[in-house]
């Protein structure tokens, strides 16, 4: 036998070891219920994955809600979209929380408000995907209690998904979610001078 042939039969037996630990894996998740997933990170791609899973979801002609507790001045492109697509209800948080006005006291008033639409979102079994954007603010802000988030989402409908996202977010709930991912930033055109633009951005 040849090196190369030798080499590639160690590397065929390699990979079907490899392929038989993920057929087990794949043979033990047997479990069929609803997800709750966390995005956090100092990176770029949070918010857009939340939308982006939102939009598989309607192709399949899932039920979905959508609640922004933070918002820019700018009217967002996912807004625009999704804001009167038939399967979804969309809501941004009233006046109050934007990066550009800090008032406590109106933010808190309207993050109560919004959690108590999000909390009937998150009893209703027509709905099958929710997304949370930027809500870790409002618990990092103390607007909001995560007792209360992570109440509604043990006792909400089992097939329900639901995605939030936030820079940072409370160790209780980095602790319960089924799924975290952190967006690391590695580099970010803002930090070279790019204005930041329509489409990207927002
Ligand atoms: P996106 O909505 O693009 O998925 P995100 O949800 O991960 O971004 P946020 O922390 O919510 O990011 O910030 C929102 C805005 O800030 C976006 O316009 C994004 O391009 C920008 N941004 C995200 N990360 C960085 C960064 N590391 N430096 C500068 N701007 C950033
Ligand atoms: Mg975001």
């Amino acid at each position: 036998m040849s090196v190369n042939t030798e080499k590639n039969t160690m590397n065929e037996a390699r990979l079907l070891k490899k392929k038989a630990i993920v057929d087990e894996r794949i043979a033990a998740a047997t479990d069929e219920r609803g997800v709750t997933i966390l995005l956090t990170g100092n990176g770029k791609g949070k918010s857009s994955s939340g939308f982006g899973t939102m939009a598989r979801a309607i192709g399949h002609g899932q039920k979905c809600a959508v609640i922004q507790f933070i918002k820019g001045r700018k009217e967002t492109g996912e807004q625009l979209f999704f804001g009167h697509h038939p399967l979804v209800s969309f809501h941004v948080m009233g006046h109050g929380f934007s990066w550009e006005t800090r008032n406590p006291e109106l933010e808190k008033q309207a993050a109560e408000q919004a959690w108590e639409l999000a909390k009937t979102m998150l009893a209703d079994p027509e709905i099958h995907f929710i997304l949370l954007d930027e809500v870790t603010y409002m618990y990092k802000y103390g607007h909001l209690d995560v007792e209360e988030l992570l109440d509604a989402l043990a006792s909400r409908p089992i097939h329900q998904n639901v995605m939030m996202t936030g820079r940072t977010a409370p160790r209780r709930l980095l602790d319960t979610v089924d799924t975290h991912s952190k967006v690391e930033n590695e580099r970010h055109a803002f930090a070279n001078g790019v204005k930041a633009q329509v489409g990207i951005e927002w």
